[in-house]
């Protein structure tokens, strides 16, 4: 596997390949859309680190199924922060977060409709190789706000999802501190929290645009392609 953590400058971060913890309905819209329910903690699931790939390379989908898009914000992981059951302070998670970038959660729809419907794991559906392509990242400095970041993915020049994190039912601090109840994270690690409304299948030689915006500007700008 070719991948490694990079950060918007174009340096390779040496950092590990961790796991990808993956946050479930975040967004009330995306709830709604799946006629799921509200959980009443946020609903957490982990992709190995052979999940991970580069988002402006050719994305490689599985052809067993719909693969369907959901473009989410992603946070980097660089100190470790072991579980515990005291909480930890905002400040302290955010000083463990090397910056944010766009992922993709991709998911074989119809399998993992049918693991639901049986009460099973959702890994067959979820945790396929290069099924969690990430952009680069960036530094998570002063001038960014977690909670104040639109992002939009548009399918052929199509809008197919637009998300804000200030739509977000847990803000990605109480994310990382709700993970932090459960379980470690470590440097390399890679926190995935939800989508909004609008997935959908890809196809082959769909091309994608993903962008982060701020206030204040442009963040991130990806054109990739469906191989
Ligand atoms: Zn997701």
């Amino acid at each position: 596997m070719s991948y490694r953590h990079q950060a918007i400058s174009g340096e390779v971060l040496d950092l590990p390949l961790g796991k990808i913890v993956c946050v479930g309905r975040n967004y009330a819209d995306h709830i709604a859309e799946l006629n799921n329910s509200v959980p009443a903690e946020p609903l957490l699931f982990i992709k190995p680190n052979t999940a991970l790939a580069h988002l402006d390379k050719p994305l490689q989908i599985p052809k067993s199924g719909p693969c369907h898009n959901e473009l989410e914000l992603a946070l980097l992981v660089k100190k470790p922060m072991p579980s515990s059951q005291t909480s930890y302070s905002d400040e302290a998670i955010l000083e463990g977060i090397w910056g944010i970038g766009l992922g993709l959660d991709l998911t074989l729809r119809e399998k993992q409709t049918e693991l639901k419907s049986q009460g099973y794991p959702w890994e067959r559906a979820k945790a396929f190789d290069a099924s969690c392509p990430l952009s680069a990242f960036i530094p998570l400095t002063e001038s960014i706000d977690l909670q104040a970041l639109a992002f939009q993915l548009n399918v052929n020049g199509e809008i197919r999802q637009r998300g804000d994190s200030s739509h977000m039912m847990h803000t990605c601090v109480s994310l990382v501190r709700e993970i932090l109840s459960c379980f470690t994270l470590l440097p390399g690690d890679v926190v995935m929290t939800g989508t909004p409304k609008g997935v959908g299948p890809l196809q082959s030689k769909d091309v994608l645009s993903l962008s982060l915006r701020q206030e204040q500007g442009e963040l991130l700008n990806i054109e990739t392609q469906v191989k």
